[in-house]
């Protein structure tokens, strides 16, 4: 998609300090983290939310990555969130499918 911001870092049009990478995700550290780890997992592909999300095995392995990377980045013992925002209620901001991993810290539930 070409003004889509997260396909630009996917083909490295846009830096970012990518965490991980294969054909199918990218792994990248959010630009404003909101805990001291704060990265997001993509597809490559451009699907803008997880309800345009066909593929039950893409979604599986993006949270599957977000996890492994979530222990890579010290959060096994303590916990970690892992969020998918979509669309307006859900505060999505970047139409491009993305699994947010937040932690370091403890988080607040419910969200605001
Ligand atoms: P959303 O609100 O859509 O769930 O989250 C989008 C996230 O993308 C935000 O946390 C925001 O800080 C992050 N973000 C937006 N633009 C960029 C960018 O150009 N680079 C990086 N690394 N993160 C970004
Ligand atoms: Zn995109």
């Amino acid at each position: 998609m070409g003004d889509c911001i997260f396909c630009k870092i996917s083909e490295g049009k846009i830096s970012a300090k990518k965490i991980f990478e294969d054909d199918e995700l990218l792994a990248f550290e959010d630009a404003a983290p909101q805990a001291p780890v704060h990265f997001l997992v993509i597809p490559k592909k451009h699907i803008a939310n997880i309800m345009e999300c066909s593929d039950a095995g893409l979604l599986g392995r993006l949270m599957f990555k977000a996890k492994d990377l979530a222990v890579l980045k010290g959060c096994g013992e303590d916990g970690a969130r892992f969020v998918v925002n979509c669309k307006g209620n859900g505060g999505q901001t970047v139409p491009h499918l993305h699994v947010h991993v937040l932690g370091g810290r403890p988080l607040a539930w419910p969200p605001g």
